[in-house]
C-alpha cells in the first residue's frame, strides 16, 4: 500500500542505561508495539564517531559532557524497522528533557536529567538512514582500510 511507509530506524541503550540494565527493558517496548529488531551490537562510542553522529552539536556549550556521558560506558546500538517507526519511536522515547517528557515514554518513565537521558532515537528520516550507515558499517570500512593497507 503506498501510504505506508516502513523504514528502519537506530535506537541507541546510551551508557547510563546500559549500567542500569535498562537493555532489556527498552527493547521489550519496541518489541511490544509491533517494531522488529533487525541489527544490534554493543560497542564502545569514539570521540569521532560521536562527533560525527552529534555534528550539529559540536560547538555546544555541553559538548564535552556529552562527549563524556557518551563515552562512559558501552552503548548498546539498535536497528528497528516498521511503520513509520522513525516518527513512532520517537514518540515513544519522549522529548530531548526528561523533565518534559509525560509518562509512559521511556525518558518520562526511566530518566530525569537531560544529560542521562538514557535512550537515542532519530528525529527524521534522513537523520536515521545517516545514523544506521555511521553506527553500522564504520566497521566494514575500516575493514577494507586494513585490507587495502595489509595488501
Ligand atoms: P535528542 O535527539 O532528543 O537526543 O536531542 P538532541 O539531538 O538535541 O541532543 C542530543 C543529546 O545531547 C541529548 O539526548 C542529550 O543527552 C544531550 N543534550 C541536549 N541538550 C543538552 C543540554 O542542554 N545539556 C546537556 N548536558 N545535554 C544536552
Ligand atoms: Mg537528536
Amino acid at each position: 500500500v503506498a501510504e505506508l511507509s516502513s523504514k528502519d530506524t537506530p535506537i541507541s541503550v546510551k551508557p547510563d542505561g546500559v549500567q542500569r540494565r535498562y537493555v532489556g527493558q527498552i527493547i521489550q517496548r519496541f518489541e511490544k508495539r509491533g517494531f522488529k529488531l533487525v541489527g544490534l551490537k554493543m560497542l564502545q562510542a569514539s570521540d569521532g564517531l560521536l562527533s560525527q553522529h552529534y555534528r550539529e552539536l559540536v560547538k555546544k556549550p555541553f559538548y564535552p559532557n556529552l562527549v563524556d556521558y557518551m563515552t562512559s560506558g558501552p552503548v548498546v546500538a539498535m536497528v528497528w524497522e516498521g511503520l513509520n517507526v522513525v516518527q513512532s519511536s520517537r514518540r515513544m522515547v519522549g522529548p530531548t528533557n526528561p523533565a518534559e517528557a509525560p509518562a509512559g515514554t521511556v525518558r518520562g518513565d526511566l530518566s530525569l536529567h537531560v544529560s542521562r537521558n538514557v535512550v537515542h532515537a532519530s528525529d527524521s528520516v534522513e537523520g536515521a538512514e545517516r545514523e544506521i550507515k555511521l553506527w553500522f558499517e564504520v566497521v566494514e570500512a575500516s575493514a577494507f582500510f586494513w585490507i587495502y593497507v595489509c595488501l
